[in-house]
């Protein structure tokens, strides 16, 4: 591994705040080790096609506040087989890259693994919104999204009082309600639905916003993660069993968007470093992580059969402080 002279980044699968962070801390921390780094634009898609730039420590300079990332990202098919993955191996042989950085969520992870078992040595960071990703508390844009949902959360709440209605938010998350947990605890919901539990209409909804008005309650919020989806059907159901006037808001790529939080871009450029410096110390084939609030490393194999759970307590607390 001490052979390493060329680093390649890219960022793959969906866009999270910070990335530009994170691409910024690794062009910049790896030019400070003396390595060469290559900026693969719109992930294993570019990779594919030779769409790489020498980077330099200007080629970064004027993005740590911008959301998205200044590489673009992609979902490519064609890396999804195996003739795929030997093209893209061979295409960063090409451009002398000898380790990778992967940004991005699991299926990028999954990428990056395929890449390794064809011989070029990955480091993955975690960058999706939906803190989704088992091998790690924290994902870079989780921060910054759920701010986002926060901020259109306080603005929804001034007009609800006001007219004394019920909004239903739908926040994202496929498969996991990190961001639906949290902004419900933050924004102070009646009740939450998220894909890791199972829901019953009129017991999880229905019943904590009458009795919510029962003890003097004048506005409601209900979070729905995106993988339950339906929020403009649940509007309809609630307005039709409480005769509260109900509206349905989903958010959808806005949180996505927008300038990453302090905490984001300061995430993201540990993660950077500490990704420079794993391949620096000879490791390869791992994934950065947080564990307990600090930085770690786990094999990316491992890191692949995790299973992300919910956080209990946080369940309880989001219906305890609905009183
Ligand atoms: P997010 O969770 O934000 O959507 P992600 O990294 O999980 O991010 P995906 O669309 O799942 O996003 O994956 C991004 C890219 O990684 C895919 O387009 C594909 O090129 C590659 N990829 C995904 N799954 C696999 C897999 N099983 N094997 C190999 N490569 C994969």
């Amino acid at each position: 591994m001490s052979n390493i002279k060329t680093i390649g980044v890219l960022t793959s699968g969906g866009d999270a705040p910070g990335m530009n962070a994170a691409i910024r801390s690794v062009v910049r921390t790896g030019i400070f080790y003396g390595y060469n780094v290559m900026g693969i634009r719109k992930g294993y898609e570019g990779l594919l096609y030779g769409d790489i730039d020498k980077m330099t420590p200007r080629s970064v300079g004027d993005i740590i506040h911008r959301g998205g990332t200044f590489l673009q990202t992609a979902r490519s098919s064609e890396f999804n087989t195996e003739p795929g993955v030997e093209k893209a191996v061979a295409i960063a042989k090409v451009f002398g890259i000898d380790a990778l950085i992967v940004i991005g969520g699991d299926g990028s992870y999954r990428g990056a693994l395929d890449l390794s078992k064809k011989g070029l040595p990955v480091i993955g960071i975690p960058g999706t919104i939906d803190n989704d990703i088992a091998s790690t508390e924290y994902t870079i844009g989780f921060d910054t999204a759920m701010n986002t949902v926060q901020d259109a959360i306080d603005k929804i709440r001034d007009t609800a009082y006001s007219h004394e209605r019920c909004s239903v938010l739908e926040v994202m998350g496929r498969k996991a309600g990190y961001i639906a947990l949290n902004v419900a605890i933050s924004g102070g919901a009646e009740a939450v639905i998220l894909p890791e539990k199972e829901f019953n209409i009129d017991r999880d909804i229905i019943k904590p916003i009458i009795d919510g008005r029962n003890r003097g309650k004048k506005h409601y919020l209900v979070v729905i993660a995106e993988g339950i989806g339906g929020a403009i059907e649940v509007a309809k159901y609630i307005e039709e069993k409480t005769d509260i006037k109900t509206r349905a808001t989903i958010l959808e790529h806005i949180q996505r968007g927008g300038s990453p939080t302090v905490y984001d871009r300061v995430m993201a450029s540990r993660m950077g470093a500490f990704a420079v410096k794993l391949l620096k110390s000879g490791s390869a084939n791992r994934v950065v992580s947080v564990q307990n609030g600090s930085l770690t490393d786990i094999d990316i194999n491992d890191a692949l059969k995790m299973k992300k759970t919910i956080n209990e307590d946080l369940f309880e607390l989001s219906k305890i402080l609905t009183l």
